[in-house]
This record gives C-alpha cells, structure tokens and sequence, in this order.
C-alpha cells in the first residue's frame, strides 16, 4: 500500500478540560477528494486547525506525505503544500478579482508583491486561467468585495489554487450559500481541483455535495471517527445518517448510541459527477 498523503493518528486538542478532538484518525490518499461530515460541534474545524497549524496538538501525529507536520507554524505548513481556502479578508475585498488572485500567486512564489512589473506580467496569463475555470473572468476588473457571495466562494478558490496546493482543505465552503451556489462551487472543487491533480479534504453540511463529490468520507462524532467508507458505504449506516440528519433538522444530536464498527475496506470508486451539469451560474 502506497503512503497516505496525509495522515492524522491518534490526534486530540483538548481546551480547558473539553475534549474537541479526541483520538481522531484520518488517512488521506493522494489524488482523492475525502470528506469528513458530523454534526455541528464534532470537532470538524478543530481538525482542520490542526492540520494547517493553526491549533497545536494535545497530542497525536499529523503527517504529510510521511513526514510530521503537527505543530508546525501555519506558514510552515503552507509551504509544505498544504492550504486552506481562506475567507476574502479586508486587504483583499479592496483589491479587483484580477490583483486578489495575483497577490496569492506571487506570495507562494515568495517574490515581493509589485503589481506592475515584470513579474506580473509573467503570472498574468496563470491568473487569468484560474479566474476562467472557476467561472469568474468576466469579474477580473470589478472589486473583490462588491461581488456576490457564490462568486466571492470561487474568487477564494482561485486564490488558495493560484498557491499550486498539493493538498487544499475547504471547511464548509457553501456555507450561506444558495442551492444554485452551493451546485456551482461544488463542480468547480471537482472540476478545478481534478485538472490540477490536487488532494482535497472538505467538510460540508450539505449531504447531496458529499455523497456527489467525494471520493471517501469519514464521519466525526464527538471527536473522533464513528465510520469511514465511500459515499455509497457510509450512506447505508442508518446510525450515520440518524445522527447526521437529526443535527440537521433540530440543530441538536438527540440519537444515542455506541461507536460504528469502522470502515476501511477500500470500495469502488465513486463515479465523478459530470460538472457540466452544474455550470448554470448566470441562469438563474
Ligand atoms: P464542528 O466544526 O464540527 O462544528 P468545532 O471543531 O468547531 O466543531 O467544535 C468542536 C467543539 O470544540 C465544540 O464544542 C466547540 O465549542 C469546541 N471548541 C472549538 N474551538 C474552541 C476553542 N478555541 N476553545 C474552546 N472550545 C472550542
Ligand atoms: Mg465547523
């Protein structure tokens, strides 16, 4: 068996006496698009801060591409490769479409932030690929904070793209949206990610993106793994499913019950998706 990309084992964070994380395992193989679902407060956004160094561990072991990585400065992390897609901050609102994604492009390359020399031009035409394939050329002049919220989510992902990510992290990435948007940025992760041949771990509340998306999905509860398995696997586990909607619907777990037996045999891959259908942005 070839070495996950990324790999979590054995990992917790604890805050004041609460266990936020707890045992939390995670494989990750290159090239896949693998998701991690549970309900509100499982520990979902303390993971990803883990990995991308934003928390340091209570214990446990990140890896990636074999090598730890756990407590590691955050822009260490990033140099390594390892990215989330970041909200627009105020610096960037202010900026075009065009200079948001360039100032991202040019930061990774660590060359000093001229917007008008030659380095610019050299990138130019790069920017202007990414701003095509996540559907917002037609934006490039407009600034970054007057766009909507679905194409701000797309200005995002170029952004945290135009880094050349080996692994890219999306915590929530529709959230807020509309069905419309939420449709459209899911096909541009896979559509934009997939062409590149970048490793994605998502969180996401809508199960309709999950099970469409990704590859394979592993499931928080209070921390830790309840099961793991593709989306066609993990869809059947009623327990899942129980815990999952019933957050959904209530906003509160109610289901009691006692750990999943974990999944980790390796199923068939899930079909892709055809993105095309999803490209209606403007339609609507
Ligand atoms: P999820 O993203 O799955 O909804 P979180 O990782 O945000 O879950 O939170 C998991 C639990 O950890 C929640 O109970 C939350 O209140 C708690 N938590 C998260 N961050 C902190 C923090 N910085 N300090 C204290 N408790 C935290
Ligand atoms: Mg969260």
């Amino acid at each position: 068996m070839s070495t996950p990309l990324l790999e979590v084992r054995n990992l917790s964070k604890t805050f004041k006496a609460f266990r936020a994380v707890d045992g939390m395992e995670l494989s990750v193989e290159a090239g896949t698009i693998h998701s991690v679902i549970g309900p509100n407060g499982a520990g979902k956004s303390t993971l990803f801060k883990l990995i991308t160094g934003v928390h340091v561990p209570t214990s446990g072991e990140i890896l990636l591409g074999g090598q730890a990585i756990g407590g590691e400065h955050p822009h260490q992390i990033a140099r390594k490769g390892l990215v989330q897609v970041f909200q627009l901050t105020s610096i960037f609102t202010r900026l075009s479409v065009f200079d948001s994604v360039m100032v991202a492009a040019m930061a990774t390359r660590r060359r000093s932030l001229d917007l008008s020399g030659r380095f610019r031009k050299a990138l130019a035409g790069e920017v202007e690929l990414l701003l095509e394939d996540v559907g917002i050329s037609h934006l490039a002049k407009r600034i970054s904070g007057e766009l909507s919220h679905g194409d701000q989510r797309a200005l995002e992902l170029a952004m945290a793209l135009a880094t050349k990510p080996r692994v890219l992290l999306l915590d929530e990435p529709t959230a807020g949206m509309s069905p419309a948007e939420t449709s459209t940025i899911a096909a541009l992760i896979v559509s934009s990610v997939r062409s590149r041949d970048i490793t994605v771990v998502l969180s996401e509340h809508d199960m309709d993106v999950i099970f469409e998306i990704s590859d394979r999905v592993t499931v928080m509860h209070q921390g830790r793994v309840i099961a793991e398995g593709t989306p066609q696997e993990v869809r059947t586990i009623p327990e899942v499913m129980a815990v999952y909607l019933g957050d959904q619907v209530s906003g509160v777990v109610s289901v009691g019950y006692g750990p999943l037996p974990r999944r980790r045999e390796s199923g068939p891959r899930t079909p892709l998706p055809d993105s095309s259908k999803h490209r209606e942005k403007g339609q609507s």
